[in-house]
């Protein structure tokens, strides 16, 4: 690769010192995904506002919409920014839901400076192996990885299953010494999309299977573990959404309760890909309605940038914890 760099040069970090801190805080980064300037900008300025150390991730589908050589420099960018506020907040450029060894390599060699591969549809010799391949190339580097054991229900952009897989507690000391990973997603009940579980209004959706993260953390104690699909999808904007000529009627998400009592927990890092797409589809629908006249982009896109920079405000401090630990 011609454009080759190394996420040093571009100020961003790894996810090792950030989880450290996170394990002995009781509390969990947030990881939002952004795949434009205004998403980008209203994550980092929501976290810079807060306080909190952030990591910035993208999927392979997201980085081929913003496109492979633009995205660094849009990361770089937000370093930039990050500096010229004078604040001083960590921020992780991550790959989401990498499904191959080449994906992963071009994600490290542009500038990346945390990978994941999500090898969980493979057998588990497989994922063990594909993982241990990525983690090689990554470590050599400094680059940590993240990697999955269990299958996650729901779609997500590279994802789609329709039931999901609780991660088997005994299979991660294994996985883990064998991949050395850096991390690893599990699925505990979680789920990915805006449609995460069939209920009727007022009826409680399924709790969280918090028996499988103990177990996991008696087997692996101290070692970080990743929540996937863990957008709560607020029904304010839900509701926002379907007022305003949307139809989004039987969207649920993870209680904010069971999100706080696994970030108090071995879980380090808590996916939040839904809850910024709706926020942001909420306010453009919104102003829409109510000015039909509006044609300048920096209306719609500015009041959608808005109310991210609420919503990250909101989980960094209400939900994650992870306010003012940068
Ligand atoms: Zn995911």
């Amino acid at each position: 690769m011609a454009n080759t760099k190394h996420y040093t040069e571009l100020g961003l970090t790894n996810t090792r010192d950030i989880f450290k801190k996170a394990m002995a805080g009781g509390y969990a980064i947030p990881a939002y995904n952004f795949n434009n300037m205004e998403q980008l900008q209203g994550i980092i300025i929501g976290c810079v506002e807060s306080k909190s150390p952030v990591i910035l991730q993208v999927s392979g589908s997201a980085r081929k919409y913003a496109d492979p050589t633009f995205l660094p420099y849009m990361a770089m960018g937000a370093v930039q920014m990050v500096k010229a506020l004078g604040a001083g907040i960590p921020i992780t450029l991550h790959l989401d839901h990498g499904n191959t060894f080449e994906l992963a390599k071009s994600c490290i060699d542009s500038g990346f400076s945390s990978v994941m591969l999500d090898g969980s549809h493979h057998p588990f010799e497989e994922n063990a192996a594909l993982t241990r391949q990525v983690v090689d190339y990554a470590h050599e580097r400094e680059v940590t990885v993240e990697g999955e054991l269990g299958v996650l229900a729901g779609v997500e952009d590279e994802v789609s299953h329709e039931v999901s897989h609780y991660t088997k507690p005994e299979e991660v000391e294994a996985f883990v010494e064998k991949t050395s990973v850096d991390s690893l997603a599990i699925s505990i009940g979680t789920s990915h999309g805006a449609h995460k579980f069939k209920v009727k209004p007022g009826e409680e959706v399924p709790p969280l299977r918090f028996d499988i993260l103990e177990e996991i953390e008696k087997r692996v104690p101290g070692f970080p573990i990743v929540l996937h699909g863990a957008s709560s999808i607020e029904p304010e904007y839900v509701k926002m959404i379907n007022a305003y000529g949307g139809k989004m009627d039987d969207a649920v998400g993870i209680p904010a309760e069971q999100l706080r009592r696994a970030a108090q927990s071995a879980v380090c890092k808590i996916n939040i890909d839904s809850d910024g797409r709706l926020a942001m589809t909420a306010m453009i629908r919104k102003v829409f309605a109510e000015n039909p006249a509006e044609f300048d982009p920096r209306k719609y896109l500015g009041s959608a940038r808005d109310e991210l920079i609420k919503m990250v405000k909101y989980k960094n401090e209400k939900v994650l914890g992870s306010a003012n630990k940068a």
